[in-house]
């Protein structure tokens, strides 16, 4: 592959455009967003943000802890009680998200080259995808902002008296965000947390804080009152766990790992805290031999590799119908052997590098567990590149259900196909798994399918396509994938709390 373009000549490229490096030469996110106001960790301790096209470090970012913490939730709660924040009602919510929708779109391409530069991933992608979907979603909960309403209620056992609901925002909210998608996940739990009328403290991944501080900066330039976004970048076990542990927070949204998630709901029994939980996949993308089997392969594909395989949702486990196997694996490992890693800066690039040493390892080590275990390795299986943390797109064959490779959620390049011979047995392997966060079926039988998406217990199930999420669906796991729901108006629910009140016309 080609080398990357060095981090130095990155900066030196973006340079012009943002004007702003620190006194080493890095790019200037050192500080974190408290109370309107942009700070060092109160330890003055940071920590190195890297390009992992290259592995050099590209900023060094505060690395926050409890007392930084303190200070953003003590900001969170004065804007959520008092303030100007408070004054603003559904309509002017509305256009404050609208206005951060049409900063982050005049700022665009900047965001996207520090999405990449962070992640790893194509630039492409997130000039593409990532930042349109992010911009979208502010938008759709913009329309969302003063909407969510009560219901008036009679009660069951009462003459003369009614009753009615208000719905109210939660408080002071915790959002513990991931490296995989860094600002679209941002996104997905600010907009309806401010469309509710709540505040955040969000903490982004050590590994991808950097375009949710810009975002931040946009936020404060829409006119986003003081505390009502506070960024506490560091790292997970000292700020994510002091977020988590702050009595003065309320509410907690987590995407991560299981592993994360468990520890997350047992330490916020403490303080007994409103928990959602967006965890990890193992989904399976189910191919019947009566469809269009090119077609299939082409998304099984992109179900896989888009983002390096780095997403929760990723269609892992490929289960195809054996009468279909060879002409789908054909076109299925045929493609995956010719797709290419390359530059995540440059524009021609479709699959860049995953995160991280840590997680490029990560994945090495399950391409060696899936051989000892008997796998069939028909494509990839190797890093790329001699730094950075590139590594091919592999597809496994032959592989059982009961295999490390299919059960355990890789996060990463990894196709792991199964094959099975009926629907019946089709359902049982998509179902036995820890997880249940997506899964696809692809026949032309209308009422396979149907039957399929009753069956199937995944949180999303896709007819035919695969990895289609939406502003305005509902997305959120079964099973060990998590609980409460994201997007849509589902999301409006776990941003507000109900309040029953009883009138007595006696
Ligand atoms: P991964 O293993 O993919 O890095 P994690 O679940 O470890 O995913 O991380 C997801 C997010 O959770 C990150 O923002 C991370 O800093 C945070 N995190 C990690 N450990 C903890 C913890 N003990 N308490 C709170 N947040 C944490």
């Amino acid at each position: 592959m080609q080398e990357s373009t060095t981090a130095g000549e990155l900066i030196a490229q973006l340079k012009p455009r943002k004007n702003q490096l620190d006194e080493h030469g890095l790019l200037r996110y050192g500080k974190m967003l408290i109370d309107g106001e942009w700070v060092g960790a109160a330890s003055g301790e940071t920590f190195e943000s890297v390009y992992p096209g290259t592995g050099e470090v590209i900023a060094n970012v505060a690395s926050g802890g409890k007392e930084d913490v303190d200070r953003a939730v003590a900001a969170a709660r004065r804007a959520f009680e008092e303030g100007e924040y408070k004054k603003m009602n559904g309509a002017d919510r509305g256009k404050l998200l609208w206005k951060i929708a049409d900063l982050m779109e005049a700022n665009i391409e900047e965001l996207a080259e520090l999405e990449t530069i962070d992640n790893g991933k194509p630039l492409v992608e997130s000039l593409r995808v990532d930042l349109p979907q992010s911009i979208a979603c502010f938008r759709y909960y913009a329309g969302w902002a003063g909407k969510t309403t009560g219901e008036t209620i009679e009660p069951h056992a009462r003459v003369n008296a009614f009753a009615y609901t208000l719905r109210e925002p939660i408080g002071v909210c915790g959002q513990i965000i991931p490296w995989n998608f860094p600002i679209q996940m941002a996104t997905w739990k600010i907009a309806p947390a401010i469309a509710c009328g709540n505040t955040v403290v969000i903490k982004p991944a050590e590994q991808t804080p950097l375009s949710i501080l810009r975002l931040g900066e946009l936020m404060l330039e829409a006119g986003m009152p003081k505390g009502v976004v506070n960024i506490v970048t560091g790292l997970g076990e000292t700020a994510g766990a002091a977020l988590v542990d702050h009595p003065g927070v309320d509410k907690i949204a987590f995407t991560g790992s299981v592993e994360v998630g468990k520890l997350i709901m047992r330490n916020a029994a403490g303080t007994l805290k409103k928990v959602t939980l967006e965890l990890g996949g193992k989904s399976p993308n189910i191919v019947f031999a009566d469809s269009n089997l090119e077609l299939a392969a082409k998304v099984a594909l992109a179900g896989i590799f888009f983002n390096q395989g780095q997403m929760c949702t990723a269609g892992s486990r490929i289960l195809i119908e054996a009468s279909a196997r060879d002409q789908f694996m054909e076109v299925l490992a045929g493609r995956a052997a010719k797709m290419t890693v390359g530059d995540p800066l440059d524009p021609k690039t479709r699959m860049g590098s995953l995160v991280s040493e840590e997680q490029m390892n990560r994945v090495l080590g399950y391409i060696d567990k899936g051989k000892e275990e008997g796998a069939r390795l028909v494509a990839g299986g190797n890093r790329v590149g001699g730094s950075g943390y590139f590594v091919t797109p592999t597809v496994f064959d032959g592989v059982n259900n009961d295999m490390a490779i299919a059960r355990e959620e890789i996060f990463g390049p990894v196709a792991s196909v199964i094959t099975f011979n009926d629907a019946d047995e089709a359902l049982r392997i998509a179902n036995d798994s820890a997880y249940g966060l997506a899964s696809a079926v692809w026949t032309n039988d209308l009422k396979k399918a149907l039957t399929f998406a009753r069956g199937i217990k995944a949180g999303t199930v896709w007819i035919n396509t695969y990895n289609m999420t939406d502003n305005a669906l509902p997305f959120g796991g079964y099973k060990d994938s998590g609980f409460g729901r994201e997007l849509g108006a589902a999301a409006l629910e776990t941003y507000t709390q109900t309040k029953t009140v009883y009138v007595d016309l006696n």
